[in-house]
């Protein structure tokens, strides 16, 4: 059985793999690649030529007994056929008999979906990535169907150091990556990164990873999400082989290991990490973790392991501010090579506040969005372009209700909304409320200013960035400003 396998496309010498070897029948292997070019040709069909050749014919595809990956060369090209060509193709699948999943990979770098100017003529633009560049890809396009092994561990060629914007909420956390990235021994050992979804702790793994294969061939770096380990490690298992499987870790200089909270409850699964995990640092090897909580708050984990979690750094990653969303929009435009006007960017930027990555699904469907139809990128086509994203924020809420409800969260006057006293008993609930005007209402920064007392807009600027930072560090006003907001949605808390 392989268990190790070297990414195919890395020069000899450099010793960096991906774990997640699978053996497989070349029949199974070939009845899947027939199956999948039954799956192509009914999508040529049904998409017509033009179509099928703007997005599906130019793709790569692996095909192994156990599943077909479609390799794309963007992420944007990922999302863009996710949303509109997966579920057919996943339905045809299905129906021709194909085996195992249908996966999207992204398997090159980012090239822009946007060599095509923004507000082209009104025709249907085929987007650059079209032309896809396997750089990472085992497979290349001249060879449209090859059999490999599966590549779900590929490092994303846009989560470098580089692309990874810094701010107040994620600073711990890419100067403790960044450190090791660049130090040749564990300074603290394990590093331990918690946040929650979409705030870049794979970002900050992979920039790792992409860092010390470039600046440190020699080193050999295992990236490995919980899962993946999880599910090696049972079927090594059943098949018997523990000793192959714990013998793929024994050489390895930093080992990372993402999403852990997957393996709480597997009791075994933990055991064999925890061995793993000792065995590397007793040796001064550098391990990397990363969880949506940190080791304390992990559930159903083994008290043994929770504690060795908690020896070296453990760096959270809070959620995002308005000024860091902006940044990583400018940011992700950018590298998109895409103008955008800054007044589209600020409005999303205060408006989709959940995670980054629901941010960048945004500015991708507007970027598409305005390409396909050559329309420019107004804040208009954006409301209409996002209208499901935005509609749970735009039911219609009025400053009015805002200055009630916080008042009355709060137990201040409803009238202190409007004076001019300044003692934190009322200052404080005040901000919250122009911090949420400014998120849940479309009004203007100076309209929200003169609805409380005639205030200058600066005045609002501040209660938003103020009430942003205060709730990064403390738990209970985020807990307030969430309940608030979820009340003045009308949302299910
Ligand atoms: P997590 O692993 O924490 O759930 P990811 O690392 O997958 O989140 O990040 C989700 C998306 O958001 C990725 O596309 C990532 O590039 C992007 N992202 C998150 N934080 C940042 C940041 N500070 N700068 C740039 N991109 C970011
Ligand atoms: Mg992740």
């Amino acid at each position: 059985m392989v268990v190790q396998q070297m990414v195919d496309n890395v020069p000899q010498g450099q010793k960096f793999m991906v774990v997640g070897g699978m053996e497989h029948r070349k029949d199974d292997d070939a009845a899947n690649g027939a199956a999948w070019q039954k799956v192509m040709q009914m999508m040529r069909e049904r998409l017509g030529e033009s179509v099928f050749q703007r997005w599906l014919a130019p793709l790569p595809a692996t095909a192994t007994a156990m599943q077909v990956t479609l390799n794309v060369p963007t992420r944007f090209m990922r999302d863009w056929i996710d949303q509109h060509y997966l579920d057919q193709m996943r339905a045809l699948w299905q129906q021709v008999g194909g085996r195992g999943p249908l996966e999207l990979s992204v398997t090159s770098s980012l090239r822009p979906a946007t060599d095509v100017e923004v507000d082209a003529p009104a025709s249907v633009v085929a987007p650059v990535a079209a032309a896809p560049v396997a750089a990472t890809s085992s497979v290349s396009p001249s060879a449209p169907m090859s059999f490999t092994h599966d590549g779900a561990a590929t490092l994303d060629p846009r989560f470098t150091f580089e692309h990874f914007v810094g701010g107040r909420s994620n600073e711990l956390a890419l100067a403790a990556a960044r450190r090791v990235a660049e130090q040749s021994s564990p300074g603290f050992n394990p590093l331990f990164l918690y946040g929650g979804v979409g705030l870049g702790k794979t970002h900050l793994m992979h920039a790792i990873a992409w860092h010390l294969r470039k600046h440190h061939p020699e080193r050999r770096v295992v990236y490995m999400s919980a899962e993946k380990f999880m599910y090696q490690f049972v079927r090594a298992l059943r098949f018997k082989d523990t000793v192959a499987f714990k013998d793929q870790f024994r050489s390895v200089d930093v080992l990372m290991i993402d999403d852990v909270q997957f393996i709480s409850g597997r009791e075994h699964t933990q055991e064999e990490f925890f061995h793993t995990f000792n065995a590397l640092v007793d040796q001064n090897r550098q391990v990397i973790v990363s969880a949506d909580k940190s080791p304390q708050d992990l559930d159903k984990i083994d008290e043994r392991l929770r504690s060795r979690l908690g020896w070296g750094l453990v760096a959270d990653i809070h959620p995002t501010s308005a000024d860091l969303r902006l940044n990583i929009l400018q940011s992700k435009a950018k590298q998109a090579n895409c103008v955008v006007p800054e007044k589209v960017l600020e409005f999303l930027a205060y408006k989709i506040t959940n995670n980054v990555r629901e941010l960048e699904g945004a500015l991708n469907r507007i970027v598409a969005h305005a390409q396909l139809v050559g329309r420019a990128i107004t804040p208009e086509m954006t409301q209409e372009v996002l209208a499901d994203i935005l509609r749970a924020s735009d039911r219609r809420i009025t400053i009015d209700e805002i200055q009630k409800r916080v008042a009355e969260h709060y137990n201040i006057r409803l009238t202190d909304m409007h004076s001019a006293r300044r003692a934190r008993v009322v200052a404080r609930p005040r901000q919250v409320a122009m911090y949420l005007a400014k998120q849940l209402t479309p009004r203007s920064l100076p309209e929200i200013g003169r609805k409380f007392g005639g205030r200058d807009h600066t005045t609002v600027i501040h209660a938003v960035r103020k009430v942003e930072e205060l709730a990064s560090q403390d738990q209970s006003l985020r807990d307030d400003v969430e309940l608030l907001r979820r009340m003045l949605q009308g949302q299910p808390n």
